[in-house]
């Protein structure tokens, strides 16, 4: 019998032949911090690192500190809610921005509805768009693998079977309208639902605007150890808006995230899912990695406060029976999931809530960045959260997969894996000798 030291260094082998086996032929455009944030004073009661500087302590739940509207973050500083920015173009935070990314990495797709201001919805099929999907517009196709070699695929799934990779959207959740009824509703109420069920993570991709009305809110989600991850400042469909509106977008979510959470996240999400290569490429240059879903609840279209009837509009039962599939189907596939919710309304907290301990009993339940190995998902490398023993298991090559067991891999770092179309024989020996390697570590120790 081998003794321990050797055996690790035999498992430090595997895995360095792992992280070797699964080197990328090409590599993605380089990215880098946004260095163009105003510099923010740090925040009061708001963490500057994870763990937290004493891990024993609980971490904070119950009603929220109270705060003078506009003591933390003053709606003078940023554009209209709710809206993209009317005058990206002559907007001097966004003209110095515009000149810093290389558009000669920004295909020039076409903006793909030509009067989305008023909707603020999904866009319709553009009856004109080639049929060949030429800018891997979701959208059009679910397409979540540019035709451009120099952006990575967008995150789409746990690669690790039996996983369940938990994303909210929207937040945080405050009511425009409070009543008794809905009240119990706002945050913190999940947030301490989560702590309550076994000290739950999850990534909360929020609307940066809302930020603005609940940056308290905010704050207890980003304290309680989840990950935030941007999902734009007025939630419109990113393709129909214009490389500068694009730019503002992000710029304003990562201007808030910074100015209230002190952090910049390197995740964000399309809202309606609506990218293309365009959008990706740009929110690449602004240090953003695209991440999406396998598994859509279609939560948001429960009627509740917040949120009226439409023509769409789902009942609870047709949502439950749409979770209760995923939740029996999911297990012993190839892959874990990625699933859309939301803390949209109280409608989406009450199914949230409700689903949350099947799940956990079932499905190793993390956030989405963590089962893709991503323990960094900030540009602030004081945070470090726990990717709670991932294993790097690349299926298709279309999602992220690190082979460091330690820190995992930044999201939008030096890419480990190169895509669908290419080395997909050198990522399955990688998935294989990750999986010795630990079966290794984990037999030893
Ligand atoms: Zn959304």
């Amino acid at each position: 019998m081998i003794n321990l030291h050797s055996a690790i260094a035999l498992a430090a082998v595997f895995l360095s032949m792992a992280n070797a086996a699964a080197t990328p032929t090409s590599s993605y455009l380089p990215q880098s911090s946004p260095t163009y944030l105003p510099k923010f004073p740090a925040q009061a009661g708001v963490i500057t690192q994870w763990p937290p500087a004493d891990p024993s302590a609980p971490l904070p739940s119950g009603a929220l500190p109270s705060s003078v509207p506009g003591s933390i973050v003053s709606q003078t500083e940023y554009p209209p809610a709710n809206l993209p920015v009317a005058n990206a173009e002559t907007d001097p935070n966004i003209i110095p921005i515009m000149k810093l990314i290389d558009w000669n990495y920004v295909p020039n797709a076409t903006v793909t509805y030509p009067t989305p201001v008023s909707s603020g919805l999904s866009p319709s099929m553009d009856p004109s768009y080639p049929a060949d999907d030429p800018y891997c517009w979701w959208t059009y196709n679910q397409c979540d693998t540019p035709k451009i070699s120099y952006i990575p695929p967008d995150i789409t799934i746990c690669p690790e079977p039996d996983t369940w990779g938990l994303t909210y959207d929207d937040g945080p959740l405050y009511f425009t309208t409070p009543t008794p009824e809905n009240a119990v509703y706002a945050e913190p109420n999940f947030y301490d639902f989560l702590l309550n069920h076994n000290n739950q993570k999850a990534n909360l991709f929020y609307i940066a605007s809302k930020i603005l009305y609940a940056p308290v809110a905010a704050q207890r989600g980003l304290n309680d150890g989840h990950t935030i991850c941007v999902h734009t400042w007025s939630h419109f469909s990113m393709t129909t808006l214009t490389n500068a509106q694009v730019v503002a977008e992000f710029y304003y979510s990562l201007r808030m995230i910074k100015q209230v959470l002190g952090i910049t996240p390197k995740c964000w999400r399309p809202p309606y899912g609506d990218v293309d290569d365009r959008v990706r490429a740009i929110a690449w240059q602004m240090g953003l990695r695209t991440i999406v879903w396998d598994q859509d609840t279609d939560d948001w279209q429960i009627i509740g406060d917040q949120v009226a009837p439409t023509a769409s509009s789902i009942t609870y039962a047709t949502a439950n029976k749409t979770m209760a599939g995923y939740v029996a189907n999911g297990q012993g596939g190839p892959h874990g999931h990625i699933t859309l919710e939301h803390e949209l309304s109280n409608a989406t907290i009450i199914l949230a809530e409700s689903w949350l301990p099947t799940i956990q009993k079932l499905y190793k339940t993390m956030p989405a960045t963590a089962c893709n190995n991503i323990a960094q998902p900030y540009w602030e490398e004081s945070f470090v959260y726990d990717i709670q023993g991932t294993v790097a298991v690349s299926t298709n090559g279309s999602t992220v997969g690190g082979g460091s067991s330690t820190t995992g891999s930044p999201a939008g770092s030096t890419p480990s894996i190169s895509g669908k179309n290419s080395g997909a024989n050198l990522q399955a020996m990688g998935s294989i000798m990750t999986l010795v390697a630990a079966a290794v570590l984990a037999a030893l120790l």
